[in-house]
């Protein structure tokens, strides 16, 4: 781009906007993520738009957590990286690689079986990626199964936590984020009593997710939001003998141990990563690479109809939280940056007399999809 002489040094410049964005690939508690395209090299990303308006008075601190998000992020492999950001007036777009594989729980629905093994895989994974942060100084306060990615569609595909740091600034009072968008379900008993966000939060939540992967419904699930939050503070849940009888004492000591109401007595991820369940169950993949017959009764419980059943039961029950969450939708427009930038939307406007078919129907530039 050229810079003319000309402007005022007051002025921000505006720069031509180096992607252009396509279809939404979801919604989240506090953005949209559309796919997008890298204009000069083809390449496609993902673009998460945050409104600025969520960060009203922290812009600042959103900019440095930003910079080190984009550092940390290249050094795991189950961490999704953030390759590039730029701002228009109203939003902050994150580019990020591209998740093709989907959500974690769609992922594991689709499957034909699914095993205890298979969860402890899963949150191996997940908890080496949070130690990884926690290492670095980042705690990411918003883990739950809707921001853990498949990098491609393959059944070998790695796990990636999207969403992470920004939830910090964000989400600062994330008991009005449980009120407006969803329910608390895998917040943290001190999260309620103000009483700290600190790592520990993270293992927390681990715990939720690891009991909610291996029985479909998260342990504290109530008929309100109040009296969930109640069940968390006081760390009332219950392995149901009926979906949990296949499920081995290693994985209920894991699931315990994560969610122990003391934050300070709660495991540190290192520390989790230890556990027998997972310890145990990584040194017997390493005998018996190919067997999985040779496993216990619990490793040969397939678990998906359980999971599915109550998974489905608990979606209808909370399908009208969605449809509040609906209502966040973010609104696009304006200008850009980190640099500023023409919006990919606008300039889309700009380019294509707006059609009801949209951007990937129409080759412009770099390869489409299909
Ligand atoms: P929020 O921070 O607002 O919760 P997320 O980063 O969790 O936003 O993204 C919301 C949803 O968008 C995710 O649950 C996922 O379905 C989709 N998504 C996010 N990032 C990607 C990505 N890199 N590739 C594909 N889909 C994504
Ligand atoms: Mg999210």
């Amino acid at each position: 781009m050229s810079t003319p002489s000309s402007a005022p040094p007051t002025k921000p410049q505006v720069q031509p906007c180096r992607y252009k964005t396509g279809k939404t690939l979801g919604t989240g508690s506090y953005s949209v993520v559309r796919e997008c395209i890298h204009i000069d090299t083809g390449r496609y990303y993902a673009a998460k738009v945050i409104n600025k308006r969520l960060m009203a008075g922290r812009e600042h601190m959103v900019r440095n957590e930003i910079a080190v998000l984009k550092k940390v992020s290249i050094g795991h492999a189950n961490i999704l990286t953030l390759v590039d950001y730029f701002e228009t007036m109203n939003n902050l777009y994150l580019v990020t690689d591209l998740a093709l594989g989907g959500e974690l729980f769609d992922r594991i629905c689709r499957k034909g079986h699914y095993y205890e093994t298979d969860a402890a895989e899963l949150i191996r994974s997940t908890l080496s990626a949070v130690a990884y942060l926690h290492d670095n100084g980042i705690v990411h306060r918003d883990l739950k199964p809707e921001n853990l990615l498949f990098r491609t569609p393959d059944e070998s595909s790695e796990l990636l936590i999207a969403d992470f740091g920004l939830s910090r600034i964000l989400n600062e009072d994330q008991f009005v984020l449980m009120t407006t968008c969803g329910t608390p379900g895998y917040m943290a008993p001190e999260i309620f009593k103000k009483s700290g966000h600190g790592k520990p939060v993270d293992i927390w939540a681990i715990g939720v997710i690891t009991f909610f992967l291996l029985c479909g419904m998260t342990p504290f699930d109530r008929d309100s939001n109040i009296e969930e939050m109640q069940a968390i503070m006081a760390g009332d849940y219950k392995f149901d003998p009926e979906y949990w009888c296949t499920v081995s004492k290693d994985a209920k000591d894991f699931i315990r141990q994560c969610l122990t109401v003391d934050p300070a007595k709660r495991p540190t991820a290192k520390e989790a990563l230890e556990h027998r369940w997972l310890a145990a169950d990584a040194e017997r993949e390493r005998m018996n690479g190919q067997a999985e017959g040779a496993a216990d009764a619990a490793q040969k419980t397939d678990l998906l109809p359980t999971v599915r059943k109550n998974f489905n039961a608990r979606r209808k029950l909370h399908a009208a939280i969605d449809t509040i969450r609906a209502i966040h939708k973010l609104k696009e427009g304006g200008m850009m940056d980190g640099a500023l930038s023409i919006s990919p939307e606008t300039q889309k406007q700009m380019e294509e007399k707006q059609t009801s078919k949209g951007l990937w129907q129409k080759p412009a530039g770099g390869r489409m999809k299909p």
